[in-house]
């Protein structure tokens, strides 16, 4: 699932909260693949993060950028996030659930060292998921998926 699949659900969450915080919901669902891209773009360059991201690739970026992804990638850092959010502004908390929404979508879809650790650093335990570089159907699967979510989250507003 790629930054853009991740942010159009994020989105979908907050609006049904909150519409005037879309936006924010968009950013806080990519939020867990932005050090990830930016560490990855410094120490492997574009080329090779964007190949990546769409047609996989070998596992040979510096171990700090795998070990920066998995604690992005965890449920951990969810519920810390959470709690700072609830500490400053309780009506911000959905954007953990943006949050962790990356997480939960990733663990399915993610394979080899990208595997969701999603207990880290508590634990490595993952799961080897269906990679959408590997299984085309996942990306066709996904865009029905996030088009009733947003006919139902605008049915009101298209009077039906
Ligand atoms: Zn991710």
């Amino acid at each position: 699932m790629t930054s853009f699949e991740h942010g159009l659900y994020g989105g979908a969450i907050a609006y049904a909260v909150s519409p005037s915080m879309f936006w924010w919901g968009v950013f806080f669902a990519i939020a867990p693949d932005i050090p990830y891209i930016v560490l990855g773009i410094y120490s492997g360059g574009l080329n090779k993060i964007v190949k990546r991201t769409l047609k996989g690739g070998k596992d040979d970026l510096p171990e700090y950028v795998y070990k920066v992804y998995d604690v992005t990638h965890s449920f951990i850092t969810t519920f810390i996030l959470l709690f700072v959010l609830y500490v400053f502004d309780k009506n911000l908390i959905v954007l953990s659930i943006c949050y962790g929404s990356h997480i939960v979508l990733d663990i399915p879809f993610h394979d080899s060292r990208f595997s969701t650790r999603f207990l880290y650093p508590i634990s490595n335990f993952h799961i080897s998921g269906y990679s959408e570089t590997k299984h085309k159907w996942v990306i066709f699967a996904q865009y029905p998926i996030i088009f009733v979510v947003y006919f139902l989250l605008f049915r009101s507003k298209l009077g039906l």
